[in-house]
């Protein structure tokens, strides 16, 4: 992967920031909620399969947890800093707000590559992990999830440490279980179609039948196909979608002028997300520039691969055509690229509530774990479009009673849930 030249922290904190002069909040709220409460950074020794031993790092921070237990995910990455994991946890106490859930943010990782590393060598990481964090997550702390490179199987290792350590079952302790085994229905589909729930408010909004419209994706993994799918249900064209490509080590993207055919495109995948680009060509894509997703002439165009992806070199590169931009992935759009999408007349639905609809169906599960009863699809897909409407409808009222911009929206509401709720407990 690329370097990354910017920081992500600092980023989340510009932000909060933003929405803390809004609010007018007092200087002790502010020096609380800009950084995160409690972290730990600790080593994970591993005896690797060819006997030599490896020390990992991990992390877990714990940003927020005036709201309830906090919640995030666990992410596995050979970049993975501690900033990258504050700005993470930063922003899922903003995202818990937002929708409303009673929890709190956190976010953890160890920096490691599991390309690299054999299942047992995977599996040891994971215990490693719970073994130096049990003492400070479970089902009425802090409750860990998948992110980057990091799968059902994972959490369901990690459930079977922390239950060993405890010696209780306790489902409700991890979330992105396995289905049938503490798992929630709906969960894969549940982030990029709470994308869509949004867009498709958006698109009420303004007035716009979602028939009448085209989208242009970047990233062709979990969020991405799943958002894609929904969007053609409404009636909705993608006519664009880029992914990293393994072997050239570089990004492409996809274009059909009359629509990408997910099925199609789907059979073709790897299951990172990446396309085979030969057998693209043969189906009738048009292979462009990976950056070419960004240039497309569509409405909507909904950056669900990276962070960073909007920034000050392409913003401009982006038609006068596109009406919304739903931030599927986390982050993906840099403080300077967000200044010039806010003086022109485009909707952003930015990520954290954009992509809520992940961490709605993490908690859906957490609650059915916690019960060790559980819901059918249908219902969970249905609470969870009740939730992401009501959060976008909060956040849009917002925007037209106070002439915000929608990021700042969101920012003041997640932030004055969870401002008050410090103060109600008498912290700040
Ligand atoms: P994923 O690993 O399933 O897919 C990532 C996709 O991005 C792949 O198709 C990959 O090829 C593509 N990609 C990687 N580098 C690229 C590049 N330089 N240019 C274009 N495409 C590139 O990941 P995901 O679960 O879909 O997550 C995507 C984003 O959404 C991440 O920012 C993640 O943090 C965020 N997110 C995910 C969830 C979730 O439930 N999966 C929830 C909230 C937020």
């Amino acid at each position: 992967m690329a370097y990354k030249p910017y920081n992500s922290f600092s980023i989340a904190q510009t932000q909060f920031d933003g929405a803390a002069k809004i609010l007018g909040l007092d200087e002790a709220t502010s020096d609380l909620l800009r950084n995160p409460m409690r972290e730990y950074a600790f080593a994970i020794p591993i005896r690797m399969d060819d006997g030599k031993n490896c020390i990992f790092r991990g992390f877990r921070v714990q940003h927020n947890d005036a709201r309830g237990p906090c919640k995030g995910g666990i992410r596995f990455h050979p970049q993975e800093t501690q900033d990258t994991v504050r700005a993470l946890s930063m922003w899922m106490t903003w995202k818990c707000a937002v929708v409303d859930l009673p929890l709190g943010g956190a976010k953890g990782g160890v920096i490691c590559d599991p390309h690299n590393l054999s299942d047992h060598e995977q599996e040891q990481i994971c215990r490693g992990w719970v073994r130096q964090m049990a003492r400070n997550v479970g089902p009425n702390t802090d409750v860990p999830a998948p992110d980057v490179m990091t799968t059902p199987q994972h959490m369901l290792w990690m459930l079977d440490e922390f239950e060993g350590i405890t010696g209780a079952k306790v489902p409700g302790f991890i979330t992105g279980k396995p289905v049938g085994i503490g798992g929630s229905l709906g969960r894969t589909e549940a982030t990029g179609y709470g994308v869509i729930f949004t867009v498709r408010e958006a698109l009420k909004d303004m007035n716009i039948r979602a028939s009448n419209t085209t989208a242009s994706v970047q990233g062709f993994g979990n969020v991405a196909q799943h958002a894609i799918r929904l969007y053609e249900q409404l009636g909705g064209t993608t006519v664009c979608v880029s992914c990293w490509d393994q072997k050239d080590r570089t990004s492409y993207a996809y274009h059909k002028a009359d629509g990408i055919r997910i099925d199609e495109l789907l059979s073709i995948a790897d299951r990172f997300g990446g396309i085979d680009k030969t057998r693209a060509a043969d189906l009738g894509y048009e292979i462009l520039s990976g950056d070419d997703w960004l240039k497309q002439d569509v409405d909507i165009l909904i950056p669900a691969a990276l962070e960073n992806q909007i920034n000050e070199e392409n913003v401009n590169d982006i038609s006068a055509r596109v009406k919304i931009i739903a931030e599927g992935a986390n982050g993906p759009t840099t403080t300077g690229a967000d200044a010039v999408l806010r003086a022109r007349d485009l909707v952003v639905i930015p990520d954290f509530l954009a992509n809520a609809g992940g961490v709605t169906c993490s908690y859906f599960e957490q609650v059915q774990s916690n019960m060790n009863y559980y819901w059918g699809k249908d219902e969970v897909l249905g609470k969870l479009d009740s939730k992401m409407t009501a959060a976008y409808l909060s956040v849009s009222e917002m925007v037209r009673k106070r002439k915000l911009y929608m990021r700042d929206a969101a920012y003041i509401i997640a932030v004055d849930r969870v401002a008050r709720a410090c103060r109600d407990r008498g912290w700040v």
